[in-house]
């Protein structure tokens, strides 16, 4: 049973962090999707909504599983019974940081290994970072993000302006 964890902000998720949980579920026996929950990082969404959000958008696939997640990444991935972290990349401005996390990951759990997945070329420019920004200047965002962060970002917005 091969079990990876994708951890990440998902902060809200993108199309772009779709296909690449699509793309590792077909390589791994189980994929959990962890949202990481940090006090000290100020977030759009709270992290269960960020899970619901997650939830909806993977509904009906059985082998994905999704779920919060608190402190160090290798603990957590230790208590998961998973040996591979899955990171996507983007491009080379990705490179720099995940090249860093995934050998200190190393340095801190040997066992673990990180596999990095590349998203559909026309995914590449996505972030959620991006995607909230349009959203917040009232672009449309519908090609982007599933249909129910659309939603949730514009009614997110739509409460900040009211
Ligand atoms: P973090 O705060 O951990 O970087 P993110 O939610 O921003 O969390 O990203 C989680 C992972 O998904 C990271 O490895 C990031 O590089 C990757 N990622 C983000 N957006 C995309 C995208 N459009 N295509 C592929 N990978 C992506």
């Amino acid at each position: 049973m091969r079990r990876a964890i994708y951890p990440g902000s998902f902060d809200p998720i993108t199309k772009g962090h779709l296909d690449v949980i699509k793309r590792a579920a077909t390589l791994f026996d189980e994929l959990v999707v962890a949202v990481a929950f940090n006090m000290q990082k100020q977030t759009l969404f709270p992290a269960d909504e960020r899970v619901a959000l997650i939830e909806e958008a993977v509904a009906g696939e059985s082998n994905i599983r999704v779920t919060r997640f608190e402190g160090l990444l290798v603990n957590f991935a230790r208590d998961q019974e998973a040996s591979v972290v899955v990171r996507g990349l983007r491009a080379i401005s990705d490179f720099e940081f995940e090249f860093q996390m995934a050998l200190m990951n190393r340095k801190l759990e040997p066992a673990i290994e990180t596999v990095f997945l590349t998203p559909r070329e026309e995914y590449t420019y996505l972030s959620s970072r991006i995607v909230k920004e349009v959203a917040r200047l009232g672009g449309n965002i519908e090609a982007f993000v599933p249909v129910s962060v659309a939603s949730a970002l514009r009614a997110r917005f739509a409460r900040a302006e009211s």
